[in-house]
């Protein structure tokens, strides 16, 4: 033993084993490690997660705590508040050091901010790393020292630089604490809905390391080599689907991007489509580091006073996938069975909501934060904001997407279609909410008024 007094690690969106750097440098500081993971949705603001993720996170943190088992270790659970709970576990195991990796939302930076000075204040050694993206936000800057808004100057931009380190593997027994802390139950925190509506995410994911490794090896080995076509393609199991895994930090974009970079001689092409989606994660992460309010707020001003039209009814009919539109619809119903969205259709259903329907894009970014496995508040504000054009690098004003075109070309068998809706060609299925030409003259006459003004002012 190395006489060091143990180190508290404590598990947020990060919840693997391998190649993450708080877990490593705990091991390298010597000492027991007490692993934890706190349940305090109050300190995340209006982001807490969702239902979709509360219930992946349920079954994320078992899958942890058989990993930390399989070495020996023990994962205690503890409601917050957060400090109280460090202070208090501290307390319980002599530990004299908290180590985490960190996270991009602003209101999670703002409670880490305060716990770091807190915690530092009353002798504790606290370290944080970055385990959950291949670059830190605020290492990245163009030449004039300011934060990127177009993503082919932020790609460039990465390719020159260095990744994360690969965190050192973690022996096969952590060192263990005299006595192991007392643990809540995992169900004390309700994370599993009370009414069972999760069978479509059981029969879907496999959520934790095992599956994320796994999934990753899967689509290496089989989807990746037509990537650069099959991930249109919503019919098709084209994409990663590691999404929630990422999301999670069940597995690190480093892992997955030295795996892929692997196929790179035999798969140049499908190696760097598929990098640069992984970048556009980091651009998300980026954005909203530096640019906080955007997860309320558009990023161009302009569109703040935007003249949506809230119509109950017709938010229901797109949350329910019964717009009368078979692409939308199908999209709607995969994402509510599933708790995922191909990224094609993501683009079509965002598209009708915001241009179509003219409701705003935060009512959108809501409902898919609810219901999403991979809600994430960096990918899914860039993908709301892209969409209505007032992002970073956004789509422009006067792109609406035709949904039937869409689903012409990349459901042209209607696969999709009939796989999401069964009452699809029967009478049972529903008229258009609205006539496409109509509402695409309406959403251009709405959005030329402020787009063009953003437009100006961005040139
Ligand atoms: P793959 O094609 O296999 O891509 C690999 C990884 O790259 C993904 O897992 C993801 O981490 C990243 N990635 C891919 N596309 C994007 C993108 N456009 N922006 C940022 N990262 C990307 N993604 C989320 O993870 N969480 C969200 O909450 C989310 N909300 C979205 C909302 C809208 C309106 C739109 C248009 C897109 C949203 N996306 C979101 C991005 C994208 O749709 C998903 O990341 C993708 O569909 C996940 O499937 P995959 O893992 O099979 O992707």
């Amino acid at each position: 033993m190395s006489g060091q007094a143990a180190t508290i690690v404590w598990f947020r969106n990060d919840l693997r084993l391998t190649d993450n750097p708080a877990l490593a440098a705990a091991v390298a500081r010597g000492g027991p490690i007490v692993p934890v993971f706190i349940w305090c949705p109050e300190e995340e603001g209006r982001w807490a997660p969702g239902a979709a993720s509360r219930w992946w996170l349920h079954q994320s943190l078992i899958q942890l705590a058989a990993a930390l088992d399989e070495r020996g270790s023990r994962l205690a659970l503890r409601h917050g508040p957060t400090h109280a709970a460090l202070a208090a576990l501290a307390q319980d195991t002599g530990a004299t050091a908290v180590y985490w990796n960190l996270r991009s939302e602003p209101a999670v930076i703002a409670r880490d901010n305060d716990l770091k000075k807190r915690l530092t204040e009353s002798g504790f050694t606290v370290q944080s790393f970055n385990g959950n993206l291949l670059f830190e936000p605020r290492e990245i800057r163009n030449s004039s020292g300011q934060p990127f808004r177009v993503f082919t100057a932020f790609w460039r931009a990465c390719l020159q630089q260095r990744h994360a380190e690969v965190s050192k593997e973690v022996p096969r027994r952590l060192p263990e604490p005299d006595r192991w802390p007392h643990s809540a139950r995992l169900v004390e925190f309700g994370l599993e809905p009370k009414i069972d509506w999760a069978g479509g995410l059981r029969e879907t994911w496999t959520p934790g390391e095992k599956g994320a490794t796994e999934r990753l090896r899967r689509f290496g080995a089989s989807a990746l080599a037509d990537y650069p076509t099959g991930r249109d393609r919503p019919d098709h199991d084209g994409t990663s689907r590691l999404s929630p895994h990422l999301h999670f930090g069940e597995i690190s974009p480093g892992q997955v991007w030295r795996a892929i970079l692997a196929h790179k001689s035999e798969q140049p092409k499908a190696c760097e489509a598929y990098l640069r989606q992984l970048v556009w994660r980091e651009f998300a992460h980026h954005l909203l580091y530096h640019f906080p309010q955007t997860a309320e707020q558009p990023l161009r001003p302009e569109f703040a006073e935007f003249p949506w039209r809230m119509r109950r009814k017709w938010l229901e009919a797109w949350q329910r996938g019964r717009t009368g539109y078979p692409l939308v619809d199908a999209g709607m119903r995969q994402l509510w069975h599933t708790g995922w969205m191909h990224n094609r259709v993501r683009l079509v259903v965002a598209s009708f909501l915001v241009k179509h329907l003219l409701i705003s894009w935060q009512e959108g970014a809501r409902w898919f934060w609810d219901t999403l496995v991979d809600a994430d508040l960096a990918n899914n504000t860039l993908g709301w904001q892209w969409v209505a054009g007032c992002g970073a690098d956004a789509a422009p004003y006067f792109r609406v997407f035709n949904p039937s075109l869409q689903a012409r070309k990349f459901d042209p068998d209607e696969a999709y279609v009939k796989r999401w809706i069964p009452e699809y060609g029967t009478g049972a299925y529903p008229q258009p909410l609205v006539e496409h030409a109509e509402a695409r003259a309406r959403a251009l006459d709405a959005f030329q008024k402020v787009g063009s003004r953003a437009m100006a002012r961005a040139e």
